[in-house]
């Protein structure tokens, strides 16, 4: 690829709306050079198709893709009174089983499977928060380059969540299926990192650091490796306050939230993303907020476990900028993940227009949500299609059955709220096409 590509779609999605006769000049760097009505001749005409920036997937464990269709019964005869119902933390020890019988081959097939179905459904960078370092021998850190591998044989751009695991529970130590996870110490995790760095593809791939969860490291750690993260300017993400019981053994343990740990002990900045934040207090997020901090939600793995429903409307209204993660990967499809944004506000609140912004635009924020907002979590210059930016499209095929009678003022609304990924038909990469294949 060393002529600049001239893409040409029916249809481009600038500035939260679609505009028509665009063309896209893409460069070898696999960057946008420029865009407008040009007059130019396109080397790739896209008919009957909408180009968009790529979505962006914040927050995924791409192993956990094993689980589908597992965890999913819950036989009452093999289960006491409270387990019947199943929660997050039995499904938790099905995962861990899973966790157990993990090699190398089985981690690079559900990974490339859970980055090509990504792919399928417009996604084009993943947030790959990965935990799940060792092999059934402990401490080879064996899958931490399958990750790598498996994306780039997906083609799917990587930031690579790296992620420091030290302990099984608030002052715990890790058993079982967790011992796949050990990261002995903040030295450790940061000398694995520097060991990590210069097998990325520079092109595709980038590092993030993420301490797991108040429950997997102290303290102590925690603000050790999120200052760290702060002077090599890295992204930092962090599980917070998905589930309440984290919420009581942190005030157990500390006496106070684990939100308000983050507030009172870290730096919070731009740079860092609190993912779920389910069960949040609006004093403790708007403080979380007011440093910059940001929330990713992850709408179907929190109503797959039953976590609860995050207060998006406080959010909102207090400036916050959202983002969004397939997570457990139970199913994977971005559009369905933004309505159930919103349609989990309306059922909470019976209202409707929940994340509107001042002009009752709802598909515009949840865009912005799987693009702009995706992108600045992970610090890639993706996420609009702009001078400068990577060149990361997606395109809807306008003649799907499920966008019929679309028209351009609809067509956001159309694909969020009427589509699948069904709807969903090129998709390009740092200016290589992955749907179809160059
Ligand atoms: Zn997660």
């Amino acid at each position: 690829m060393s002529e600049p590509q001239i893409i040409q779609a029916d249809w481009t999605y600038l500035g939260g709306r679609f505009v028509e006769g665009v063309q896209v000049v893409v460069k070898a760097d696999g960057r946008i050079a420029q865009m407008g009505a040009m007059d130019l001749r396109p080397t790739r005409v896209l008919k009957d198709r909408a180009l968009l920036p790529g979505l962006i997937n914040v927050h995924s464990h791409a192993f956990q893709r094993g689980m589908r269709g597992l965890g999913e019964q819950f036989p009452r005869e093999l289960l006491d009174e409270t387990a019947a119902r199943g929660d997050f933390w039995s499904w938790r020890q099905a995962m861990y089983r899973l966790v157990l019988d993990m090699d190398e081959r089985r981690m690079y097939e559900l990974t490339r499977q859970a980055f090509e179905e990504m792919l399928a459904c417009g996604i084009t960078t993943v947030g790959e928060f990965h935990y799940l370092h060792h092999d059934a021998r402990g401490e080879s850190y064996a899958l931490d380059d399958v990750v790598l591998q498996a994306a780039r044989d997906a083609g799917i751009r990587l930031v690579l969540l790296y992620t420091h695991y030290r302990t099984g529970g608030i002052g715990l130590p890790l058993a079982g299926g967790q011992l796949r996870f050990h990261t002995p110490s903040p030295r450790e995790y940061w000398k694995r990192v520097d060991e990590i760095a210069p097998k990325l593809d520079a092109r595709t791939q980038s590092l993030g650091a993420v301490v797991h969860s108040i429950r997997a490291a102290s303290i102590e750690d925690l603000v050790e490796i999120h200052r760290e993260s702060q002077r090599r300017k890295l992204v930092f993400h962090m599980h917070v306050e998905e589930q309440p019981k984290e919420i009581e053994d942190c005030r157990a343990a500390y006496g106070r939230t684990p939100m308000s740990v983050v507030n009172e002990r870290l730096a919070v900045d731009d740079r860092f993303t609190a993912v779920h934040c389910t069960h949040t207090a609006k004093v403790d997020m708007t403080a979380f907020l007011k440093s910059g901090g940001r929330v990713c939600l992850c709408p179907l793995t929190e109503a797959n476990l039953g976590d609860g429903i995050a207060d998006v409307r406080h959010i909102l209204e207090s400036g916050g900028r959202v983002c969004i993660g397939s997570d457990l990967n139970s199913r994977l499809c971005m559009a369905e993940e933004l309505r159930l944004v919103e349609y989990a506000q309306r059922l909470r609140s019976q209202r409707r227009g929940c994340v509107a912004d001042a002009e009752g635009n709802v598909a515009r924020p949840l865009l912005d949500m799987a693009t702009r907002h995706g992108a600045e979590s992970l610090a890639i210059d993706a996420g609009a299609i702009e001078p400068g930016r990577l060149a990361d499209f997606f395109t809807l095929d306008l003649t799907a059955p499920a966008l019929r009678g679309w028209t351009p003022q609809t067509l956001p609304e159309a694909f969020i709220f009427g589509t699948s990924e069904s709807a969903v038909s090129d998709v390009c990469v740092g200016g290589v096409w992955r749907r179809p294949a160059d």
